[in-house]
C-alpha cells in the first residue's frame, strides 16, 4: 500500500511564501484592450516566494503538511517536462529536506532549461515515463511509489498539478485574500491546468465570478473543475462554471499567434513575462471574453498570474518568438 494523501483531514499547512500577494493595477494594458484605466487589476501569484513563484506553492502549503503528517520521507508527482508544479514540489522538497521523485511524461532529453534545470539544481530525481498521460502517467507514478515502499521509503503521492481537494484549499484561500483587495470584482480570469485553482476560487467567490480558460492540460475540464469543487463544498450539485474552449490551438505545448500577442501586449504595456501555456492562454481568453463581450468596462476584472516564467525558458517556439521581435 503506498501512502496517499487523504483529503479528509483536518485542515493545516506549512508556510512556503509570503502572503497576502500584491494587488496591482494594469491601466495601460486595460486601456489597450478597450476598458477602463482602473478596471483590470494583475493578482501577483507568480510572486508566492518559494522556488521561483507560481501557484502551486500555495497548493503545497496543504499538501506538504498533509504529507508530514502522514510520515513521509519523500515526495512523488508527476507532470509534464515542463511542469511548473514539478519544480515547485522539488523546492518544497528541498525547503522541507524532504526526497523527491518527478515522473516525468516523455523521454531523456525531450526537454531542457526551463523548469527541468531548475528540478535538477533543487536535486529532485526524474523519472521519464515515455509518451504517456493522463491515467498511464498516474499509473507509472503509482508504481514509483511503490517501489520506494518496497525499499523503505514512505512515499507520498501527489496528483497531477496538486489538485486534489486538499490542495485546492490553497485556492480557497487566495480567494479570501481576493475579497479583501477587491471585495466589488466582478470577474477573476484564471487559466485552467489541472483544475485546483479555478476550483478553489469558484468555491470561495461562486461560479458567476470566475472565468476559467482551458489549457488543455486534462481531457474534461468542466468535470474536472466541478469533481474538486463538490469535493471542496461537500455537496453533490453541478457548479455553472464560466469556462472557456476556445485557447487550446494545437494543444497543450504548442504556441499560438493569440497567445504570443497575449504576451507581447502584457510584456510591452506592464512589464509583465506571461507564460506560453497557462496565462499567455488565460490573458488571450480574457482578450477574446472582451471582445466576445463577456468582459466588459466598467466592471472590476482581475487576471490571476499564477506564474510559469521557467516555463517561458524551456520553450523554444516563444524563445524565437521573442528574440524574433528584437529591432
Ligand atoms: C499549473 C499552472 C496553472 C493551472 O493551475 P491548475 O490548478 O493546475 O488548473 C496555471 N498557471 C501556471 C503557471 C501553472 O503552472
Amino acid at each position: 500500500m503506498v501512502t496517499k494523501i487523504s483529503d479528509s483531514r483536518t485542515p493545516q499547512r506549512v508556510t512556503f511564501g509570503t502572503w497576502p500577494t500584491p494587488l496591482e493595477p494594469m491601466p495601460r494594458l486595460a486601456r489597450t484592450l478597450g476598458l477602463g484605466p482602473d478596471d483590470l487589476w494583475v493578482k501577483r501569484d507568480d510572486l508566492t516566494g518559494l522556488g521561483g513563484g507560481g501557484n502551486k506553492v500555495r497548493k503545497l502549503e496543504w499538501i506538504c503538511a498533509a504529507a508530514l503528517a502522514d510520515g513521509a520521507t519523500v515526495l512523488v508527482t508527476t507532470g509534464a517536462p515542463q511542469s511548473n508544479h514539478a519544480r515547485l514540489t522539488a523546492a518544497a522538497g528541498a525547503r522541507l529536506g524532504l526526497d523527491v521523485v518527478l515522473v516525468l511524461a516523455g523521454e531523456p532529453g525531450s526537454s531542457s532549461s526551463g523548469n527541468i534545470a531548475l528540478d535538477g539544481l533543487f536535486g529532485a530525481t526524474v523519472v521519464w515515463a515515455g509518451d504517456v498521460h493522463g491515467e498511464p502517467l498516474d499509473a507509472a507514478a503509482g508504481q514509483v511509489a511503490e517501489r520506494l515502499r518496497r525499499q523503505g521509503a514512505v512515499p507520498a503521492l501527489i496528483p497531477l498539478g496538486g489538485s486534489s481537494v486538499i490542495g485546492a484549499r490553497g485556492y480557497v484561500e487566495c480567494g479570501r485574500e481576493l475579497l479583501t483587495q477587491a471585495p466589488d470584482l466582478t470577474t477573476v480570469v484564471v487559466a485552467v491546468g489541472s483544475g485546483g485553482t479555478m476550483a478553489g476560487l469558484v468555491d470561495q467567490l461562486g461560479p458567476e465570478r470566475v472565468l476559467g480558460v482551458h489549457c488543455g492540460a486534462v481531457a474534461e475540464p468542466a468535470r474536472t473543475v466541478s469533481d474538486l469543487v463538490r469535493g471542496l463544498s461537500g455537496t453533490h450539485c453541478a457548479p455553472e462554471l464560466r469556462l472557456r474552449l476556445d485557447q487550446v490551438g494545437g494543444g497543450y505545448s504548442v504556441l499560438t499567434d493569440p497567445v504570443m500577442a497575449a504576451l507581447t501586449v502584457a510584456a510591452r504595456t506592464e512589464g509583465i513575462v506571461l507564460d506560453p501555456i497557462y496565462t499567455g492562454r488565460a490573458m488571450a481568453g480574457l482578450i477574446a471574453a472582451i471582445e466576445d463581450g463577456d468582459v466588459t468596462a466598467g466592471q472590476r476584472t482581475v487576471f490571476l498570474h499564477s506564474g510559469g516564467l521557467p516555463g517561458l525558458f524551456g520553450h523554444t517556439a516563444t524563445l524565437a518568438a521573442a528574440e524574433g521581435a528584437l529591432s
